[in-house]
C-alpha cells in the first residue's frame, strides 16, 4: 500500500494568499480533493488529507498526522503571491534533502509543468515547516501566483484547476509506479467473470445438478440440459469428483457428459485484481 499524505495549504481563519477575488485556502483545497479523487482510481494507494473542509489546522498538527500515519510521501499544495510581479510554478524540498525527495521533486515538477503549461520558476529548496517536520520525503508546490492577473485568470477556471491536479497525479503515478484499477471485470466469451471463478462447465449430455448441505450430503435438484454453461468456483474429490458451481450446487465430473475449461492465466489474474483492488 502506497500511503500519500496530501496537505491543502492554509484553511479556516488562515486564508493564505489573496488576490483577484481568490483565496489561496479555497484553491489548495479544490486541487487537493481532486488529487485525492483521481488517486482513488489507482490500486494499492491510500490517501490521507490534513483537512477536507475549510478549517484551520495548525502546521504541527498536520505534520504530526502525516508522521503518525506513516505516510510514504507528503505533498503540500499552495498558491504563490508576490505583489503581482511574478507568475508560474515552483516547488520546494527541504534544503539538503537527498534521495527519494529529489527524485519525486524532479518527476512531479516535470509532470505539473507538462500538464499546466505554467512557466517554470525552478526546483527549489526551503526551510519550511511541512518539509522540515515531516519524517518522509516531502514536496511543497506553489501553483501560480494568485495576485498575478494572468495566473489568477487561469486559477478561476475549473478546467485549469483540474489540469493542476492531473499534473500532480501524473507525477505521483510515475514516482510510485501506481497502476490503474481494472475498470470492469474481465469477460470470458462475453460472460462476466465472477469473484473466485476458476473455470466453466459446458453440459454435453443430460446430467444431474446436486445441492450439498452443511454435511456434504447430496440432494438432487434437477437435470441439466446439453448446451447449458455454469461458472466453476472449485473442485473436490467427493462423489468421484465434483465441480462447485456456486451457491452450494455441484456437478459430478463424468467423462463425456461435461466439458471443463479454464480461462487464461492473464484473465484469472485480472479477475483477481478487479475484485481485490
Ligand atoms: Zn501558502
Amino acid at each position: 500500500m502506497v500511503k500519500i499524505f496530501i496537505d491543502p495549504g492554509h484553511g479556516g481563519s488562515d486564508s493564505g494568499a489573496t488576490g483577484n477575488g481568490l483565496l489561496e485556502k479555497n484553491l489548495t483545497l479544490q486541487i487537493s480533493v481532486m488529487i485525492r479523487d483521481m488517486l482513488s482510481q489507482y490500486q494499492n494507494t491510500e490517501v490521507k488529507m490534513s483537512r477536507t473542509t475549510d478549517v484551520f489546522v495548525p502546521l504541527k498538527e498536520r505534520t504530526d498526522s502525516a508522521n503518525e500515519w506513516g505516510a510514504e510521501f507528503l505533498l503540500s499544495v499552495h498558491i504563490n503571491a508576490f505583489n503581482g510581479a511574478a507568475s508560474g510554478y515552483e516547488d520546494y524540498i527541504f534544503p539538503g534533502a537527498a534521495g527519494a525527495a529529489v527524485t519525486y521533486q524532479n518527476i512531479i515538477h516535470e509532470e505539473v509543468l507538462k500538464e499546466t503549461g505554467f512557466s517554470d520558476r525552478g526546483k527549489k529548496q526551503g526551510n519550511l515547516h511541512m518539509l522540515r517536520e515531516s519524517r518522509m520525503p516531502a514536496l511543497l508546490t506553489e501553483n501560480g501566483f494568485i495576485d498575478n492577473a494572468s495566473d489568477a485568470a487561469k486559477l478561476k477556471q475549473q478546467a485549469y484547476i483540474e489540469r493542476i491536479a492531473q499534473g500532480h497525479v501524473n507525477g505521483l503515478v510515475r514516482a510510485f509506479n501506481l497502476k490503474e484499477k481494472t475498470p470492469k471485470p474481465p469477460y470470458w466469451d462475453g460472460v462476466e467473470m465472477k469473484q473466485g471463478q476458476i473455470g466453466r462447465i459446458s453440459i454435453l449430455k443430460r446430467i444431474n445438478l446436486w445441492k450439498r448441505d452443511a454435511n456434504n450430503r447430496l440432494t438432487f435438484v434437477r437435470i441439466l440440459q446439453p448446451g447449458e454453461r455454469y461458472r466453476v468456483y472449485g473442485y473436490d474429490t467427493l462423489y468421484g469428483g465434483q465441480y462447485n458451481v456456486g451457491s452450494g450446487y455441484w456437478i459430478t465430473n463424468m467423462d463425456g457428459y461435461i466439458k471443463y475449461e479454464t480461462p487464461s492465466k492473464e484473465m484469472l489474474q485480472r479477475t483477481e485484481e478487479y475484485y481485490n483492488s
